[in-house]
């Protein structure tokens, strides 16, 4: 510096050069000091509304998780079990055979094929691109036959009555989202299934299925019937409602489907119904979507025969409840591809993540909530980057057979050139507030 300020008194078109080079030798090296120095003040506020960026509203919103987002790049496996309710006897129901094993299977495969590679829309809305994988499997991990004449036969809203029998005698059936077969019957459904929960996440999930057809003779079964109706259970499981009398019908709520309903009251609707912007569709087994009187789609919620077809924002929703409810316990898949954090943010909810999560260098992720990772997956910090977790907890998901990979620190590294050579810490960790990091293998 001395010697730049005995340049100063020599011609003013030097002055001018050296000033403007001075002033960039100061300024240059503050700025990239900025970037990497561990001080909270020294950190970038890159966020629109202040330096930490609440992302619940991200978390919350169904939109973000339509297959290839970024929150859903992993395709999810979604442990099953079926279980067959028979009278003490061992009759009433379907018997166990070989045969029924492999139709049972054919179901499956069937409900994968839907959910894999779903057919289009009937009645696409318009500047809607719809897609064929939800990112959704199933895998069926247990057939089981029960004996209970109390219990074979029930009727309306008993799923909870079934899961708890079949626990009390296979209790790693917990683990399974459990479809029961029962020859019962309510208000001449063709049978139930529960929502997800949001505030307890180890509820357990059900499908009550009425098998009303002949069950000895098992070539007279409409399978891809019943395969339909588990289609349409399970989405309830996963958060699905009907088109035709109970999805959100105000364009208004943030769950409306879009790209189900259309973006404004269809052509066709004369009467919403009370306090809705959009018309229902029509819904029954046997109604003709080919008939121009008649509403109903193909959708996979709609009840109709033909149905199978599930909208983007629908996978979003499914997808949703396999991240922040109840239902995610039942699935597991990791994505290699990491979701990266590249500003500065605080997480609050509670979610289950498939992929790794990378805390980019020079931002910091404030944790006051509870991530769950599947085994696969770590989660890094790289250097110059900072992972607070106040009261927050990071842990393996529920019903894990092995422990999450852990926290992975990046070592301090040098950046830059000459006079801007600079040392980025490395990646920190502070947990404070009686925060966690438990199950972890490293
Ligand atoms: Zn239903």
């Amino acid at each position: 510096m001395r010697k730049i300020e005995t340049y100063l008194i020599k011609p003013y078109h030097y002055k001018c050069i050296l000033v403007f080079f001075a002033l960039w030798m100061l300024y240059f090296p503050a700025v990239s000091a900025n970037r990497f120095v561990s001080g909270d003040e020294n950190f970038p506020d890159n966020t629109p509304d202040g330096a930490f960026k609440n992302k619940k509203e991200m978390f919350s919103h169904q939109k973000n998780y339509i297959p290839g987002q970024p929150l859903n790049l992993a395709v999810k496996t979604i442990f099953i079990a079926i279980n067959v309710w028979q009278k003490d006897d061992g009759t009433g129901n379907f018997k166990e055979s070989d045969e029924l094993l492999e139709y049972l299977g054919q179901v499956v495969d069937w409900l994968n094929k839907i959910f894999r590679s779903c057919p289009p829309p009937f009645d696409p809305v318009a500047g809607i691109e719809y897609l064929r994988d939800s990112h959704i499997r199933f895998e069926l991990k247990d057939v089981g036959f029960y004996r209970n004449t109390d219990l074979y036969e029930v009727g309306c809203f008993q799923g909870k009555r079934l899961n708890e029998a079949v626990f009390a005698v296979s209790p790693e059936k917990r683990k399974f989202l459990n479809i029961h077969l029962t020859p019962g019957n309510c208000r001449g459904a063709s049978g139930y299934a529960n929502y997800p929960s949001s505030g307890s996440s180890d509820a357990d999930s059900y499908v009550v299925s009425f098998v009303k057809h002949d069950r000895d003779d098992l070539e007279s079964i409409q399978w891809w019937a019943l395969m339909l109706h588990i289609a349409h259970e399970l989405g309830h499981n996963l958060d699905l409602r009907h088109p035709y009398n109970s999805e959100y019908c105000q364009t208004s709520h943030p769950d409306f489907l879009f790209d189900l309903f259309g973006f404004e009251k269809q052509e066709w609707c004369n009467n919403p119904r009370p306090g809705c912007d959009i018309c229902y569709h029509d819904g029954s087994w046997g109604c003709d979507r080919d008939d121009p009187e008649t509403t109903c789609t193909n959708n996979i919620m709609g009840g109709n025969k033909s149905s199978g077809s599930i909208t983007p924002l629908q996978m979003g929703r499914m997808n949703r409840a396999l991240a922040v409810k109840s239902v995610r316990k039942y699935a597991w898949g990791y994505s290699l591809v990491p979701y990266e954090i590249s500003f500065n943010q605080t997480w609050d909810t509670g979610i289950k993540f498939y992929q790794d999560i990378v805390i980019k260098s020079g931002n910091t992720l404030h944790l006051t909530g509870t991530i769950e990772v599947v085994p696969e997956a770590s989660l890094i910090i790289e250097s110059g980057a900072r992972l607070v977790i106040d009261g927050g907890k990071i842990t393996s998901a529920l019903y894990s057979d092995t422990h999450w990979q852990g926290v992975i620190k990046e070592p301090a590294r040098k950046t830059g050139f000459l006079f801007w050579r600079k040392k980025v810490p490395e990646g920190e960790m502070i947990i404070t507030n009686n925060g966690k990091i438990e199950n972890y293998l490293r």
